[in-house]
Formats: structure tokens, sequence, C-alpha cells
């Protein structure tokens, strides 16, 4: 590793007419920067020209890695994180809706405060109405998930330090959302304004169900409520089956036999209350699965920072 080279990670999937506009933004911005620094281009199963562009910009600064297929954004990028090796790793999208020239700023907010990880926040945000809103759907979630309080979760955008990409690796996780991801070995993180523009060209790469299958990895991969819920509702049914059976037999004494419907509801509040169980039980094993698949993703429990 070299500690004060700056990586930058790129994911591309079919983004032929853009690419080349990226370089000419990308390569001027590092270079004024007048440190040393790689840009580590991910192809990710591209079924354009995008791989024999990136392949002419391949070089001494500019790493190409190929993928043998398409495998999704995150993946992409953890690929691109390990091939890397510089101690502040940015991650950034290859269509320049993250404009290239806000890297110096997030490095230098990086540096000056000592952050961990920074993320950005899109001003004037230029996506559709619909992703506007799923956004903030995601927001709202990571922040409750995480229990981080970061305001713009989606943003690609973002510089890590080493350490952080070194532990997001080894933890070696099969889907993931990699900000959500980052924020689970790092203290001191922090976000800074940046600015957000159209897609240069082409179309966004996420249909309405690769961005339903992000929201659901981003669920899965860092929380265990949806398996706590059914204990929940166990508890919940046995709780509910219970009192309307205690309901039923007063009312029998009260109203007598004629009221009671030949025990019909009698029948209601014990079948309540064996759902109930059974909805226990499920949540129990539920339970067990939750520590087989902590277990399975292997994330170290802790993360030393430093020792003095
Ligand atoms: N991308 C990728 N693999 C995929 C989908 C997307 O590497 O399967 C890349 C894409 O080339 C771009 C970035 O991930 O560099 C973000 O994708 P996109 O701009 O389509 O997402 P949006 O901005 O609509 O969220
Ligand atoms: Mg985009």
């Amino acid at each position: 590793m070299e500690q004060d080279r700056i990586s930058v990670v790129i994911p591309v999937y079919n983004e032929e007419q853009g690419l080349e506009e990226l370089f000419r933004q990308l390569l001027p911005v590092m270079e004024g920067m007048s440190r040393s620094y790689e840009i580590v281009l991910v192809d990710d199963g591209s079924t354009d020209a995008s791989l024999e562009i990136l392949r002419r910009h391949a070089g001494e600064k500019v790493r190409v890695v190929e993928l043998t297929r398409n495998y999704g954004q995150h993946a992409a990028v953890f690929a691109g994180f390990e091939s890397s090796d510089g101690g502040i790793v940015v991650t950034l999208d290859a269509d320049l809706q993250n404009p290239p020239r806000e890297i110096p700023r997030l490095v230098a907010a990086m540096e000056e405060g000592d952050y961990e990880v920074v993320g950005t926040i899109r001003m004037g945000r230029q996506d559709t109405l619909f992703r506007r809103i799923a956004s903030r759907a995601v927001n709202a979630m990571a922040r409750k998930i995480t229990g981080v309080k970061l305001n713009d979760w989606g943003c690609m955008l973002r510089a890590y330090r080493r350490e952080v990409v070194e532990h997001m690796v080894n933890s070696r996780e099969r889907s993931t959302f990699i900000p959500a991801l980052a924020t689970t070995f790092a203290k001191r993180i922090a976000e800074i304004e940046v600015g957000h523009n159209e897609r240069f060209a082409g179309e966004s790469k996420y249909s309405l169900l690769k961005l339903v299958s992000l929201q659901f990895d981003l669920l899965t991969s860092f929380s265990e409520f949806p398996l706590k819920l059914m204990l929940y509702l166990g508890f919940f049914m046995a709780f509910f089956g219970m009192g309307f059976g205690a309901f039923l037999a007063v009312a029998r004494l009260y109203f007598g036999a004629h009221w009671a419907a030949q025990g019909v509801f009698t029948l209601f509040a014990v079948l309540f209350f064996f759902m109930g169980a059974q909805f226990l039980a499920f949540g129990l094993m539920g339970e067990y699965v939750g520590r087989i698949y902590r277990e399975v993703k292997s994330r170290p429990s802790y993360t030393v920072r430093r020792i003095y």
C-alpha cells in the first residue's frame, strides 16, 4: 500500500458513449492534485465497446479490470477495491453524474478531518422524481438499520481509507451495499455537498427490479428484523388467542351457552393460540438462522484502528 496515493475505482457497464468524456474530465483533475494516483476501471461484463475504449487508455496510471460477466455495480466496485492500493480510495460512477472535479475536495475533507469515510450529498439532483422518492426511502431505511445518520447513502462518489476498504474486502460478503458496509467499520464519518449532473450519455443501468433487489440486499445484509418479525407476530397472535379465549370463557358464563354459538368461537381462540405458537417456533428458528448468517458473513466482530 502507498499511504499517500489516491485510488479512483470506477465500475463500468455499457458506457461506451461517455467514457472518452470521463477520461477527458478525470485525468486533468488527478494530474492537478500533483500526488501519486491510480485509476482502476472495472468492466462489469459490458457488451458494447466499453472494454476496448478502456483498454486503449490502460497504462501506468490507469488499470483496467475485466470481469467475466455482469456482476452488478457493487460487486464491480469490490473487484476494483481488491486491485487498488492507494491509502485513500475514491469511488465514482462512470456516467459523469458525479463530477470528477469534486475529488480534490473529497480528499481534502478526509485529510483535514482525519475521517475514515467521507460521503457526499448530491445537491440539485438530476434524477427522475421516482428515483428521488425511492432514494428517500433508502436513506431512511439505511439510517435506521445502520444507526448512522448520513443524509445520502445512494451517491457512490465517496472516499474511504485503505483500512476500511481492507475490512470490507476481507468480509467476503456476497451481496452487499458498500456505503452501508463501510460505516460498520468506521467511526469518523463525514459528508460533504457535491454537485450532480444528468447522465452524460446512455441510460441508467438500474431497472426497477434491480433497484428493488438492491433494497433487499440492504435490508437482509444489515438487519435481521424480518426474522425477528416472525417472533413478534407469534407473540402477538398467541397472546391475542389467549385473551380471546379468556374473553369467551367469561362471556359464556355471563350470557349462557346460547351466546357461545356451540363453541365455534372457542375454536378460533384455540386456533389463534396455536398459530401464534407456530410463528413463535418459526421465529426461534429464524433467530438461529440469523446467527448462522452472521457467522457466514464473517464480518470481524471488531476492528482495531490504532494501538498507542
Ligand atoms: N454499473 C455496473 N454494473 C451494473 C450496473 C451499473 O458497473 O450492473 C455501473 C455503471 O456503469 C455506472 C454506475 O455503476 O458507472 C452507476 O450506474 P447507473 O448510472 O446506471 O446508476 P444510477 O445513476 O441510475 O443510479
Ligand atoms: Mg448514474
